[in-house]
């Protein structure tokens, strides 16, 4: 409670509203419709098969967003059904840009010497070698531009319930291996919560690709622990997901 009073240690989590039927993420606002002076919640509008033949089977969801409460006050608000969380890359990579050694570790694979013919890590892979040549910029040669391994498990965190909670969190790659799976260096991306059976989870990830666009083309600027004074810009791409089988398929689109 002091930490939350302190405004201390917060997680920062952008939530999103869960259309129960087909997954899709909304923001709360655009979830609210004005009747007749009184709020109500709007439905889906997603299209599932946007190009189908038979026209009548290109109708949107339709599914409730939001249910109504009515609280002690006799106010009625309006609650999201499931809720998921998202956690700004940009935010978790700028905190960790501030602690001491990060960015000289992540530049230490470049020192490193290959056996020929021997592959002991990730950057000895022809894919790490080749990465964003076919855009004539070879991407990881430049300073400051790191590389993503993304992550999802489902848990159960409660004993004797049926309830699995996803959790998509990433590492950074360019870091040393023995560095790499620390606690410290492993950052939360999202939670996705109990929907009954493990859901598609496609759309789970669309604010994680959305932000990658931007950090993959553009970049960030923040300030770090090696450039305290100036803004430093740094790029990001995600390389590799690795998680168990299904939920890999689940994540890439197999
Ligand atoms: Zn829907």
């Amino acid at each position: 409670m002091l930490y939350k009073n302190l405004g201390l240690k917060k997680d920062n989590f952008s939530k999103y509203v869960i259309c129960k039927k087909c997954f899709t993420l909304y923001n709360y606002e655009d979830c609210i419709i004005l009747i007749e002076g009184e709020t109500s919640s709007k439905k889906c509008s997603k299209v599932m098969f946007q190009n189908h033949r038979q026209i009548a089977r290109r109708n949107q969801c339709g599914e409730p967003l939001l249910k109504s409460v009515k609280l002690k006050s006799g106010d009625i608000k309006l609650y999201p059904y499931k809720t998921c969380c998202y956690k700004s890359v940009k935010e978790s990579l700028s905190t960790m840009a501030k602690q001491k050694n990060f960015e000289d570790k992540c530049e230490e694979w470049r020192q490193r010497r290959q056996e020929p013919g021997v592959m002991t890590d990730v950057y000895d892979g022809k894919f790490w070698k080749e990465f964003g040549e076919d855009k004539k910029q070879h991407f990881l040669k430049t300073e400051r531009n790191y590389s993503l391994m993304l992550n999802l498990d489902w848990f159960q965190p409660f004993e004797h319930v049926r309830y699995s909670v996803g959790v998509i969190c990433a590492v950074v790659l360019i870091l040393p291996r023995e560095e790499r799976f620390k606690l410290k260096n492993v950052f939360l991306v999202g939670i996705i919560p109990d929907m009954s059976g493990e859901p598609s989870v496609q759309t789970f990830i669309n604010p994680f690709v959305e932000e990658m666009k931007i950090t993959w083309s553009t970049g960030f600027s923040t300030q770090s622990h090696n450039n305290p004074k100036k803004d430093a810009t740094f790029k990001l791409a995600c390389l590799c997901v690795g998680c168990d089988i299904p939920a890999t398929r689940k994540l890439c689109g197999f």
